[in-house]
């Protein structure tokens, strides 16, 4: 057990993907994970340590729309050959467990917890990922001292860090938003000379 004041040891940098349309054929509280992608940073050197990826069959909209395909690029086939939410949910936190505690679970904003909320409330399980949050979008623009809230991509283009991989595919997202974390942290510099 440790209180919200025990030093992180191990920062874990999640990604989600979900179902959704531009033309209100799923509406906010009807979207679902797609996908998880999440990095494991260790709190003493805030290096990358280890990675979880999968893929999420959703029920409630199980035909993904061309316009979720093309934003994300994950297809039909990606989640009709992938497991559903409840298996992939407990195999993360059985993940994120064999990592040293406390876990601090990281994500650009609010939206990838409130997502975990919501699709474990319909399943019925239990939210089991760790109890501390950073909301890194915001930890960012203190550090940095910027009165606006960046996205991803700005914030990268703002430390002069290409966007590697496929924007908005949540491994390659976790990716670069485990690269910002030093910076939202206020441990940039040296993150930046070490290149
Ligand atoms: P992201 O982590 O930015 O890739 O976004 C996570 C999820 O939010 C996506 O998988 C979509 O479900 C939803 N989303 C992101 N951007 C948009 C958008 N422009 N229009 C509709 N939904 C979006
Ligand atoms: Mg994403």
């Amino acid at each position: 057990m440790s209180s919200d004041h025990t030093p992180a040891a191990s920062y874990v940098v999640i990604d989600v993907e979900a179902t959704c349309d531009d033309g209100g054929g799923v509406p906010r509280h009807e979207m679902e994970i797609i996908e998880i992608g999440a990095v494991l940073v260790a709190a003493g050197t805030l290096q990358p340590v280890d990675e979880f990826q999968s893929f999420i069959r959703p029920v409630r909209h199980a035909r993904l729309t061309p316009f979720c395909t093309r934003l994300t690029s994950i297809t039909q086939d990606d989640v009709d050959a992938a497991s559903g939410f409840v298996q992939v949910f407990d195999r993360l936190c059985q993940w994120i467990a064999t990592h040293p505690a406390p876990h601090v679970f990281c994500s650009w904003g609010d939206y990838d917890q409130n997502q975990f909320r919501q699709d474990c409330g319909f399943h019925g399980v239990p939210y089991a990922l760790p109890h501390r949050h950073l909301n890194l979008k915001r930890a960012f623009s203190q550090q940095l001292g910027i009165s606006k809230k960046l996205g991803m991509s700005g914030a990268l283009a703002h430390v002069g860090l290409p966007l590697a991989g496929t924007h908005h595919r949540g491994i390659d997202d976790a990716r670069n938003i485990a690269r910002l974390l030093p910076f939202a942290l206020g441990r940039g510099e040296g993150e930046r000379v070490k290149g």
